[in-house]
């Protein structure tokens, strides 16, 4: 095992599995340096949950992947040993709206790191972010190994395959410890209510203590890999400790309905859902009070969407003894118990 590591660089620290991953090093005895994005008034809601703004040995710093100068100079005063690239735009759903600034940051930011890393120190390792969002239509062939075909279909797709290839391609080309995980679905208490699996264990808690009535969403039948936040990116510091730099799928190699999650997370309140009508008509009850819970909006439809996300991470089984431990049930609980608690204190996030 490489063991020389204790310094490393997060970019992203803000997001949800900046946060996990800095808690996870913090315990293992690295200094960490977490990148943010600069806004007018920085929010560290996640940290701040978490413990960690002012922990000894985390250092936060501003960051945009698009400035290559900014990359540079961040690599050159952290000093890192490793660098987990995790920044991103990462709502598939907003790429088709703003694909450019997707590609720029996704894309091109991924490259400006592994520039900053030619530059400053090419000993430095490199964790890339990759997503089961490139494997896209494939055609049948599920479930998706490191070697599955790819057909991107979105503009988050495709960003992050650049930064995929990118990164393989500076391994092979020069040397680098450059390696990617490529990460189906995961869910936690920090993501964000962007994302559907929060924005369902968001207004759960919300019905549940009677704030609100019912719940927007797109397609009940697309299927996702769902796993637990925590749980991945211990498989994100395992990678970059082997003796050679390989890519690893990261799954459950279970997939679950849309609706499912919604079921399960009604049930973690006691609530039975119903299922009344079809397609754009089809509504969810209250089975015990006829009340409307669930109806669909086709705002919330993708122009495109993928249609197999399932992933074999046999691979990270064999090599990293990386295995998911918690189920969807489980996941579900924990999202809507953890918003029940914060919307009874008036947490804004
Ligand atoms: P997240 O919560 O959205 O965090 C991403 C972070 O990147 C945010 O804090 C965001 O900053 C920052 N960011 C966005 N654009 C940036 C830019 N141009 N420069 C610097 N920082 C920027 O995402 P996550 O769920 O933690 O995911 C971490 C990584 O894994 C992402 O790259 C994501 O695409 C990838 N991934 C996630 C999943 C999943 O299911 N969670 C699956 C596969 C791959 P702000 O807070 O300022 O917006």
């Amino acid at each position: 095992m490489f063991s020389a590591v204790n310094n490393a660089l997060i970019t992203g620290i803000n997001g949800q599995d900046g946060t996990y991953l800095a808690e996870l090093l913090l315990q293992k005895g690295y200094t960490v340096t977490g990148t943010y994005r600069k806004s007018t008034t920085p929010v560290f809601w996640r940290l701040q949950e978490r413990g960690l703004l002012n922990a000894p040995g985390l250092t936060l710093t501003e960051l945009d992947l698009t400035d290559l100068g900014g990359c540079i100079r961040t690599v050159t005063e952290a000093e890192p040993q490793v660098i987990f690239n995790l920044a991103a735009q990462s709502f598939v759903g907003l790429s088709f709206r703003e694909p450019v600034l997707t590609a720029n940051a996704n894309g091109l930011g991924a490259m400006n790191l592994l520039e900053a890393i030619r530059i400053v120190n090419p000993e430095i390792r490199f964790y890339q972010a990759s997503s089961s969002e490139m494997f896209g239509s494939t055609g049948g062939g599920c479930p998706h190994t490191e070697n599955s075909v790819i057909h991107p279909r979105s503009p988050y797709a495709v960003s992050k395959l650049f930064a995929h290839w990118t990164t393989i391609n500076y391994r092979e080309s020069y040397g680098l410890y450059s390696c990617c995980g490529i990460l189906f679905n995961h869910e936690s208490p920090l993501r964000s209510k962007d994302f559907v699996t929060r924005k369902i264990s968001s207004a759960v808690a919300e019905i549940h203590l009677g704030k609100r009535e019912y719940l927007a969403l797109g397609n009940l039948n697309v299927s996702r890999d769902w796993g637990y936040a925590p749980e991945y990116v211990g498989a994100m510091e395992k990678m970059m400790n082997l003796l050679a730099p390989e890519d690893f799928v990261v799954a459950t190699g279970k997939s679950s309905t849309l609706r499912n999650f919604v079921e399960q997370a009604f049930a973690s309140i006691d609530c039975r859902i119903l299922w009344r009508g079809e397609g754009l008509e089809e509504k969810g009850f209250d089975a015990d009070t006829g009340k409307e819970r669930v109806r669909i909006d086709p705002a919330f439809f993708r122009p495109c969407d993928v249609d197999c996300v399932l992933g074999d991470a046999s691979k990270a089984r064999r090599i990293l003894d990386w295995e998911p431990k918690s189920d969807l049930e489980t996941l579900c609980r924990t999202m809507v118990a953890t918003d029940i608690r914060r919307v009874q204190q008036g947490f804004a996030y």
